[in-house]
């Protein structure tokens, strides 16, 4: 199939849930169980793979060119399937290019500095993909729902009020837009499953012994507050989603669906930068032929004669 068809699947796959405004978003419009027609042992498994390599081609040229960096940034509520949609996505890349930056609970020395430092050290360089598993995204969810998480950040007190989200959230809306600035393509992925489906998965994890260590009691716990947390998330979304870095919400009741909607927003982005191989100069191509022309020469001069060989 021609680069354009499988460009315009792509976009079909996409354009159902990519928001680059966010006047007006409700979380309530997009459906976690959404497949747009598609079945998962049929056309999709073959679309996921093309996929995959593409995406591999165009890491390939993004290093080679060393200007560009992708941030990708995945936001859900548990087992929602952000680490198996890194791990499949991801599966044809070049680990020299990209590294994926897990966040947890932040330590004491990172409670010692502005929100954002942490992440600020672990974005991209150019050339590279840097995938962020959690984000400061974090700082408006999980912060925001539980806000004794706030009393321990060591802010100055007259520095804390009810406006600090909103702060926070234009913080970081300018701080996206900072990095485009400088070459950083950022795209954030809210996987959206519904509370049925993280059910489910909870008890699968309960139940087969190879998925216990997934487990945690406190994401019981943290179900409790899901209205919070979609409320936050809808927040969040709206403040941060632009043209320039926008959200997709991808439907995550059906993993192999959110894995080809992730492939494919990525690999359109890529595909929209136009990269290609550094050009070679005039001056460049004289020094390949001379290097050339040196490398074969050695060959000759350092070829065993057939008295030594024998010895
Ligand atoms: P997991 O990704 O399932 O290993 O869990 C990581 C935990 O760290 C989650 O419960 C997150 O809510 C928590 N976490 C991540 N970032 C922050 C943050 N900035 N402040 C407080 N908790 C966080
Ligand atoms: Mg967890």
């Amino acid at each position: 199939m021609p680069r354009k068809e499988i460009l315009k699947e792509t976009r079909r796959l996409t354009e159902p849930f990519v928001v680059t405004n966010g006047k007006g978003f409700r979380l309530k419009d997009f459906d976690p169980r959404e497949t747009r027609g598609l079945i998962e042992k049929g056309e999709a498994a073959q679309l996921l793979e093309r996929g995959v390599r593409w995406l591999a081609e165009e890491q390939d040229m993004l290093y080679a060119q060393d200007r560009w960096s992708v941030l990708l940034v995945f936001q859900a509520m548990d087992a929602a399937g952000k680490d198996s949609t890194i791990k499949h996505v991801m599966s044809g890349i070049n680990p020299q290019g990209c590294y994926v930056s897990s966040f947890k609970v932040p330590s004491k020395e990172e409670l010692e500095h502005d929100f954002l430092w942490r992440y600020v050290k672990r974005l991209p360089e150019r050339g590279c993909i840097g995938i962020f598993n959690r984000s400061y995204y974090e700082e408006v969810l999980v912060v925001r729902v539980h806000q004794d998480i706030l009393a321990h950040q060591m802010l100055p007190p007259e520095l804390v009020s009810e406006r600090i989200w909103d702060e926070r959230l234009t913080e970081i809306a300018n701080f996206e837009d900072y990095l485009t600035r400088q070459g950083t393509v950022v795209l954030k992925f809210f996987l959206h499953v519904s509370k049925e489906e993280q059910k489910k998965r909870f008890l699968e994890r309960l139940d087969q012994p190879d998925k216990n260590w997934k487990f945690s009691p406190s994401d019981i716990h943290e179900r409790q507050y899901w209205d919070d947390y979609m409320a936050a998330f809808e927040e969040a979304i709206r403040a941060t989603a632009s043209k320039r870095a926008p959200w997709f919400v991808v439907p995550a009741d059906n993993k192999w669906f959110t894995r080809l909607v992730v492939a494919a927003a990525i690999v359109e982005t890529l595909e929209r930068l136009d990269l290609h191989y550094p050009r070679v100069d005039a001056q460049k191509k004289v020094g390949l032929a001379t290097a050339r022309t040196a490398l074969l020469q050695e060959k000759k001069q350092g070829a065993p004669s057939a008295r030594t060989r024998k010895a």
